[in-house]
């Protein structure tokens, strides 16, 4: 298969016939890369974890790119034409949210839908939808339907994590274009949200990586029991 494209922790192929193949590789980064390290298995469980929450998305009717699991670590997709945007929602308060607006971790503050461009020269800055516009990434009418999006994806995913108990505290969700439809595409993984346990509220997503408080194999395990069970 055709590499299309490279990323951190995915490898995107041409799978022939139109659809892309998509790969959860055992890469794991960081702070824009300034932290890697492979984890044996970790692209399996995102694949098996993935694969839970856009099945959920399309029972629910939000249209996404999701075909099927194909092997261990990928699954197939649509090909869509990706918005380069990073369209994150928050429930709670946690991360660059915290840091930027001097607030502790864990307030009910959402949903809120905030919007980064994606660009790792310039750190994917924070912006609003006027500069997206502005900027020529997106139009009013797109961004608005993005919007309308994730937050039903919002609903969905944490409806469906807190029913296995796990707290949505916030994710990150790219859209784009198929035959003028726009779709969730990406990854739904506790390497693009964060999962908070739903008493303690333990972190069992990336952050265990990020913050260095343990093994992110254990979490991502624990986030596959809990929404298998
Ligand atoms: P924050 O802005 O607090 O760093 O991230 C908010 C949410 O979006 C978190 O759930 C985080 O995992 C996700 N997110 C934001 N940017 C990225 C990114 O560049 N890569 C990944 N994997 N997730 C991101």
């Amino acid at each position: 298969m055709k590499l299309l494209q490279r990323g951190k922790a995915k490898s995107v192929y041409a799978s022939g016939d139109g659809t892309v193949t998509i790969e959860f590789r055992d890469d794991i980064t960081a702070g824009n890369g300034a932290k890697h390290d492979v984890l044996k298995g970790k692209g399996s469980l995102l694949n098996a974890i993935n694969e839970i929450f856009f099945k959920e998305l399309s029972s629910h009717a939000v249209p996404n790119h999701y075909f099927e699991s194909i092997s261990e670590n990928s699954f197939k997709a649509r090909k869509v034409d990706i918005i380069p945007l990073e369209i994150v929602v928050r429930n709670y308060s946690a991360g660059s949210f915290c840091k930027r607006y001097g607030i502790e971790t864990g307030k009910k503050i959402g949903p809120i839908v905030e919007f980064f461009i994606k660009n790792d020269a310039l750190n994917d800055p924070l912006v609003c939808k006027d500069v997206v516009v502005k900027l020529n990434v997106s139009t009013i009418e797109t961004l608005n339907k993005a919007e309308k999006l994730a937050l039903k994806v919002n609903n969905v995913i944490s409806e469906f994590s807190e029913n296995h108990g796990l707290i949505l505290a916030d994710f990150k969700i790219e859209v784009g274009f198929h035959d003028g439809e726009l779709l969730v595409s990406d990854e739904i993984t506790p390497d693009t949200c964060r999962f908070w346990d739903v008493k303690t509220h333990e972190s069992l997503d990336k952050d265990v990586y990020r913050q260095s408080v343990g093994d992110p194999l254990i979490a991502y395990k624990e986030v596959l029991r809990r929404l298998s069970s």
